[in-house]
């Protein structure tokens, strides 16, 4: 195993580290079929520092919500390691699982379906607080309507209902409730996708400014790759539950050295109109292949247009190649990738 990617500039020990991180799922086709797995995560290791935000990009299905999920411990590990603070919380159980939840919230990507319609926002806020015995019944009000405040509402949406509420304001309403944890850090799972336009921005200048004043980590699950550039400090590529480019926001902007990054990115808008009419948008051919019976060798040689016979064969590891880590047999040689063709090969 690696070295846990870290940030260039942090010199702090991470907040939170994942280690050689596997999650398989076994399935079964009928009572004499072998049994088989879905390889939803092999190996992700990664770190994540005090103040940061870490994002996860990949197409859907490549695992970064179960790599959510199982940072959260809502999934049973099939191996590896989660480390809280330099602390083992991978198989943690009864008082220190919730220890652990206290310093480790989630926010989910339909603020619809994650806040109880029947309850009114004030016993949404409070109910953590609750749970985890944290003040009297006054103290976790007055704590709620301070949360509410901190999060743009007022203390009038104590008594309000989510159906009442708008997208954004239940969005806001979600991140009170993680905040009622003060929490070291936050996964963010799609947590604009489900909003208008025009609330995303409101979001996430809310979660910047509160990641600027106590401090939070994010991890920061997305497919919005403008928006990703925009607010991280560091960037995971992930393609069919392995990660196979990590690097600082600001290398990723320069370029990118996987073959598959370079695809992603290529979909990216772009605000400038002359830059956006000389840009390439790369298409690859094929499906993702299955997770239940991923390629061997390097997953992504199914698709890649620069897949050579090794390719097939050997599984790259993920491998510090200057100012990050990739994983492919080729990255560093000079003129790696090179520039992509308009419609040729593997291209679209
Ligand atoms: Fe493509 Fe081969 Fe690199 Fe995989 S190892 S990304 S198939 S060139």
């Amino acid at each position: 195993m690696i070295a846990p990617p870290t940030a260039s500039n942090v010199k702090e020990p991470p907040v939170l580290e994942v280690l050689d991180l596997v999650k398989h799922y076994p399935i079964k086709d009928g009572l004499f079929a072998p049994d088989r797995v879905v390889h939803a995560l092999d190996g992700v290791t990664l770190t994540v520092g005090r103040g940061e935000t870490l994002a996860v990009v990949g197409e859907s299905g490549c695992g970064k919500s179960t790599l959510a999920r199982c940072i959260m411990r809502l999934e049973i590990l099939t191996s590896g390691t989660l480390l809280l603070h330099g602390k083992d919380i991978s198989h943690v159980g009864g008082r220190d699982l919730r220890a652990m939840r206290r310093r480790l919230q989630i926010i989910f990507q339909n603020p619809y379906a994650s806040l109880n319609p029947r309850w009114s926002i004030g016993s949404l806020v409070m109910d953590p607080m609750r749970l985890h015995k944290i003040g009297d019944a006054a103290g976790r009000r007055a704590r709620a309507v301070e949360l509410l405040q901190t999060v743009g509402l007022g203390a009038e949406f104590m008594s309000r209902y989510p159906h009442e509420l708008s997208g954004g304001q239940r969005q806001r309403v979600a991140i009170a409730r993680a905040l009622a944890m003060q929490p070291d850090v936050i996964i963010c799972d799609e947590p604009v996708s489900a909003l208008d336009v025009s609330i995303q921005a409101q979001v996430i200048n809310l979660l910047k400014k509160l990641q600027k004043s106590l401090g939070i980590a994010y991890v920061f699950i997305s497919h919005d790759l403008s928006l990703v550039k925009h607010i991280s400090d560091r960037v995971a590529v992930m393609y069919l539950g392995q990660i196979v480019e990590l690097a600082d926001t600001s290398a990723v902007r320069q370029r990118v050295m996987h073959p598959y990054s370079q695809a992603l990115f290529s979909a990216a808008p772009v605000a400038d109109p002359r830059a956006a009419a000389s840009k390439r948008r790369i298409i690859l051919s094929g499906d993702v292949p299955s997770p239940v019976d991923p390629p061997a060798g390097c997953r992504f040689h199914t698709r890649c247009p620069y897949a050579k016979d090794i390719c097939a064969s050997e599984a790259p590891q993920l491998r510090a190649v200057e100012d990050r880590f990739v994983r492919c047999h080729f990255a560093g040689e000079p003129g790696f990738p090179p520039p992509a063709p308009l419609s040729e090969g593997k291209y679209t």
